[in-house]
């Protein structure tokens, strides 16, 4: 059955895949935190908030990739409700194609055009800023937990759980992936350590829900972070190619992925060969056409 779980009294969630945030106030009015990824997911939301009393007044963002925003167009046609992300996601789900064509530099192939990486763009999207928010009478906190995009947000409850989106990595979303996005990593681990010193009652991952052992989990993301720069760095044992690099790197991390798993990794991996050079770990230069990495 499609419905919101309570975890307190202002504070709810809709479990999947793609886990669903609700937030309430006195009234019934309902902020709801991402919208998954499709028409599906937005159909879902209004239906479990139907269920559950409640009328949905906004909706918050806590990044724009296309998991998270997917079901938003559905909302907008059929609850009118305002959005909100911090300014360069909003700009990104009112533009929803730049994920695309950020992905691949260029205007993307075909591949990158699909659901999975273009949702329908939703409009307006409001500006956030970090700090206490209220929308009608349903009170929370906004704050800024940047590397996994340019300006990821959390939202916590007031009764005191923190909606951390993709800031946060379930083990087994990291056991799979070999090598989870981000764009920056050393905003990654700042976030991370952020988390880990939050006093909440728990982090609600996107994909892997309700995480009480969230401090043991930013120390273990940390962790692993630290320990793939390593590898990349190990990997660079003569001026080389980003992608065969990529491809060393891989290779002994047995990475399976299809054609849109290939650009997001390979957009991850040039954010740790950007991390290795700024912790003056790495250069690189220019030689015969090519752009060669090595280690320092
Ligand atoms: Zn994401």
């Amino acid at each position: 059955m499609i419905a919101f779980q309570r975890l307190d009294q202002h504070t709810y969630i809709m479990p999947g895949n793609n886990v669903i945030g609700a937030m309430t106030g006195a009234s019934g009015r309902a902020v709801i935190v991402d919208t998954g990824l499709d028409e599906r997911y937005g159909r879902r939301i209004l239906k479990a908030a139907e269920g559950a009393g409640f009328t949905v007044s906004a909706v918050l963002y806590t990044h724009s990739h296309v998991d998270h925003i997917g079901g938003g167009g559905y909302l907008m046609e059929h609850a009118r409700p305002s959005f909100y992300a911090f300014p360069a996601e909003a700009a990104a789900i009112e533009n929803s194609g730049l994920e695309g064509f950020y992905l691949y530099a260029a205007r993307p192939i075909a591949e990158l055009s699909t659901k999975f990486v273009h949702a329908e763009a939703v409009l307006p999207v409001h500006h956030l800023e970090a700090g206490p928010m209220a929308v009608e009478d349903v009170s929370f906190e906004v704050v800024r937990l940047p590397g996994h995009c340019l300006e990821h947000g959390g939202f916590l409850s007031e009764d005191g759980y923190l909606f951390s989106g993709d800031a946060l990595i379930s083990r087994k979303v990291w056991q799979r992936t070999g090598m989870p996005y981000l764009v920056d990593v050393k905003e990654s681990l700042g976030t991370l350590e952020v988390i880990e010193e939050m006093d909440v009652k728990a982090c609600v991952l996107a994909h892997g829900g309700v995480a009480k052992d969230f401090r043991a989990l930013a120390r273990d993301n940390r962790r692993a972070i630290e320990e793939l720069a390593c590898r990349v760095h190990e990997a660079l044992d003569r001026p080389m190619t980003k992608e065969d690099a990529f491809r060393k790197v891989m290779g002994e991390l047995d990475a399976r992925f299809d054609l849109v798993g290939y650009y997001l990794l390979m957009s991850t991996f040039g954010a740790y060969l950007r991390y290795l050079r700024e912790t003056g770990r790495a250069e690189l230069h220019l030689e015969n056409h090519q752009v060669l990495w090595n280690r320092l």
